[in-house]
């Protein structure tokens, strides 16, 4: 099959054997590309039109327990700056994002132990009780099923938990021991089941992926069937055993962008801040490959340095939520529109 008939047929019935999967990502030329940009662009505008939603990213906390070798707040680098944002401090955010149109609250962090469910419960039920209009978004890493449910019933609505690899050996090259594939693929198989809109994801240009493992994290994609998937560039961070490693690359977090769109029609795709970071205008190529989601950042602007997953991570400009004005007028130039919606999958799983 030629490329060209390999996006057909990903258009036509979201689905292509792993060898033409394989082909396309790794021989797809410049005007192959633009060709499956158009086709995932159509795709995801036949689904959500010009719209493009947004998420406040809060990030509660950069303690964590974890130790992923390619991860800035890893337990073990000492240089990272570690703090935890209060339940007034979460509830700042929030009141704030409110104001700027945001009804998508993402809090995101470390595995911090702090964070028991009492307390994410008591955060998550204030929450939904002052913004009865908005979503609320956890991403906390792993917990047990039990703790998964206490979220769940405290109101949270979605949970996003990336299952960074699906090949078990290229997990255990990112992943210290205590890490599984295994535990990773339970903790959404548990999220799903009780009922979250549950998302999974990868990096792009991760340290030992190849086109091999990138085929794998495709068809574990299509048969989790996840409402959210969130896929961006691997950036080195220097405190990390990956420093000297390259970043991934933008032209294939936007063949897979498409990729997953044509596979997933109406999949929530974000343009990533992975994405924005290696390119400037990584975004607005995320949107216009498919992508329909944006999460400017909401945390404290004094911690927000502190968050630093990778180098350079962008935390101001367009990336900040306060920006959300310019960040707007540009997706308008490329002809889309922010809209003011908790942007909930409307998919049937
Ligand atoms: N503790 C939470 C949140 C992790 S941070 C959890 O385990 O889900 C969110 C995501 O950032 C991770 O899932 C990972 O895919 C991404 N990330 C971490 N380090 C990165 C790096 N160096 N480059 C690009 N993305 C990275």
């Amino acid at each position: 099959m030629t490329n060209i008939e390999i996006i057909e047929k990903l258009d036509a019935v979201h689905t292509a054997d792993n060898s033409e999967l394989a082909q396309l990502i790794s021989t797809i030329t410049d005007n192959e590309l633009e060709v499956l940009r158009q086709t995932a662009q159509k795709c995801a505008q036949k689904h959500f039109g010009n719209k493009v939603f947004i998420r406040g990213l809060i990030e509660i906390s950069s303690i964590c327990k974890n130790d992923c070798y390619y991860c800035g707040i890893r337990k073990s680098n000492k240089n990272a700056v570690r703090y935890r944002l209060s339940k007034e401090q979460i509830l700042d955010c929030c009141e704030q994002g409110y104001k700027l149109g945001f009804r998508t609250f993402v809090m995101q962090g470390g595995e911090d132990g702090y964070f028991t469910d009492e307390i994410m419960c008591d955060i998550i039920s204030s929450i939904k009780q002052k913004y009865p209009d908005c979503a609320v978004t956890l991403s906390l890493g792993e917990r047990s099923r039990e703790s998964y449910q206490r979220l769940y019933d405290a109101g949270a609505d979605r949970y996003l938990l990336r299952h960074e690899t699906a090949n078990k050996e290229h997990y255990s090259k990112l992943h210290p021991q205590i890490m599984t594939l295994k535990g990773r693929k339970q903790c959404l198989l548990n999220l799903k089941e009780i009922g979250f809109q549950t998302g999974a994801g990868f990096m792009v240009g991760s340290p030992y992926q190849s086109i091999g493992t990138i085929c794998e994290d495709l068809r574990f994609i299509e048969q989790l069937a996840p409402q959210m998937c969130g896929i961006g560039p691997f950036v080195p961070h220097k405190d990390t055993i990956f420093k000297n490693e390259r970043s991934g690359s933008v032209r294939l977090c936007l063949v897979l962008l498409s990729v997953i769109r044509l596979m997933n029609p109406n999949i929530l795709l974000p343009a990533t801040t992975a994405l924005g970071t290696v390119d400037p205008i990584g975004r607005e190529k995320g949107i216009l490959h498919g992508a329909n989601v944006v999460m400017p950042n909401l945390s404290p602007s004094e911690h927000r340095k502190d968050y630093s997953l990778y180098d350079n991570k962008l935390c101001t400009g367009d990336e900040a939520a306060e920006s959300l004005k310019t960040l707007s007028e540009k997706l308008k130039k490329i002809g889309y529109q922010i809209v003011v919606d908790r942007g909930d999958y409307k998919g049937n799983h």
